[in-house]
């Protein structure tokens, strides 16, 4: 799950990580209240969205005094920003974060996330940070600094020599790094963390370090252990539909393509979706509704796929296992019934009371088409997209 910078900056706070000093607004007046605050001009207001590079799409602008926060302010907020990372539609501005500038006489890079490879979390540095990191990494590898930690031993004084002495950080400035890779080390742990991620981490003309952007993802699997953490989701910024879907229990994942899907288990929703592409169509989603799926789950399942504009074909495909082929079968007759189900849906069914299941199909006087294997209904609902 991602956070904003905002939140991201709360818990850099919480581990003594230096950030600037500031606040997050809905309006311009909250925005002025902070801002008055503060009051030590420049300011920066920084528009708050679950992607990076807004920099570089306007949605991070310095303001001198108070009269140009206030227009700054009113430019970025309720903005559609389009940013490298957002994609062309962009993404709504509802809050900024306005901050004390940062007088920056160095930018770096830092982040740490998960390697599964290695199972180790990997401390990724650089000294080419700021906003062209990406750039740095693809034309200039050996730029970036990566230390491998085993979890099981935690960080070392090895770890952060390698980073330390990689970067050409000065000897009196060695105390301050220690101290900050430490907090973010334990931060990442304790968290459950799947990325830390700061960019650019400044030296000030001072020599202090100062994390000036933030950018945590938490492991979603991990947040039911971490209840103070639950109300960083932010809702505004999550696929509708992907929303939805998790009100009802539903794993569900949104794709480009135009077959819908709708399948049992895991395993066979990707095989599903390996052999929707291996008959030349593209998978619209991932949809696991469970071993214990009920009727219900599958009627809210339906309401998911229709609602995706893109969808063409819908492609059932289920092994009745613990859910038994007839409750399945009248889930969806129901389910086609109430949603008025406008493509065609090819219905592949094996296992448990598979023979009352297509009975049920047969008998609901509705266009469904039925296929004899996996292999039969990729190829016909491909061939119906297309
Ligand atoms: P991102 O583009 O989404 O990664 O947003 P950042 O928070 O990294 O801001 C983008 C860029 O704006 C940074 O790389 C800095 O160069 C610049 N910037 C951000 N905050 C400040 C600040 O306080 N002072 C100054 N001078 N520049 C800033
Ligand atoms: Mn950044």
């Amino acid at each position: 799950m991602k956070i904003h910078e905002y939140q991201a900056k709360e818990l850099f706070r919480r581990y003594a990580i230096p950030v600037p000093e500031g606040g997050v607004a809905a309006t311009v007046a909250e925005a002025l209240a902070i801002a008055d605050e503060i009051n030590a001009y420049p300011l920066v207001v920084k528009a708050q969205i679950h992607a990076g590079g807004r920099g570089k799409g306007g949605g991070v602008k310095l303001a001198a005094d108070r009269e140009e926060l206030q227009q700054k302010t009113c430019e970025i907020l309720g903005m559609t920003l389009v940013t490298p990372q957002t994609g062309p539609e962009g993404r709504l501005v509802q809050k900024v974060l306005i901050e004390q500038a940062a007088d920056i006489s160095r930018e770096l890079y830092l982040s740490l996330l998960p390697d599964r490879a290695t199972a180790t979390i990997v401390i990724m540095a650089s000294s080419a940070g700021g906003m062209d990191i990406e750039h740095t990494a693809a034309t200039m590898p050996d730029k970036i600094i990566k230390v491998s930690v085993n979890p099981l031993q935690g960080l070392q004084p090895h770890h952060i020599r390698r980073i330390l002495f990689g970067l050409g950080i000065a000897p009196d400035m060695m105390k301050q790094w220690s101290a900050l890779l430490a907090a973010l080390y334990r931060l990442f742990v304790e968290n459950d963390c799947a990325l830390v991620e700061i960019n650019p981490l400044v030296v000030a003309g001072s020599g202090s370090l100062l994390a000036v952007d933030a950018k945590i993802e938490l492991d979603a699997n991990a947040l039911f252990r971490h209840a103070d953490l639950q109300k960083y989701r932010d809702v505004n910024e999550e696929d509708p539909f992907e929303a939805k879907a998790r009100e009802y229990n539903l794993n569900y994942i949104r794709l480009s393509g135009n077959v819908g899907n709708m399948v049992n288990g895991a395993g066979l929703a990707m095989a599903t979706m390996d052999i929707i592409k291996q008959a030349g169509a593209e998978p619209a989603n991932f949809l696991d509704v469970g071993g214990g799926a009920t009727a219900a789950m599958v009627e809210k399942g339906f309401e998911i796929i229709l609602s995706d504009p893109n969808v063409r074909g819908i492609f059932i495909n289920i092994f009745g296992g613990i859910l038994r082929c007839d409750v399945l079968a009248s889930g969806i007759v129901e389910a086609v019934k109430k949603c008025s189900v406008t493509v065609p849906l090819v219905i592949r069914m094996e296992g448990t009371n598979v023979e009352q299941g297509r009975k049920i199909l047969a008998d609901s006087g509705l266009q469904l088409i039925t296929a004899v294997d996996m292999a039969d209904a990729a190829a016909k609902v491909a061939e119906m997209v297309a």
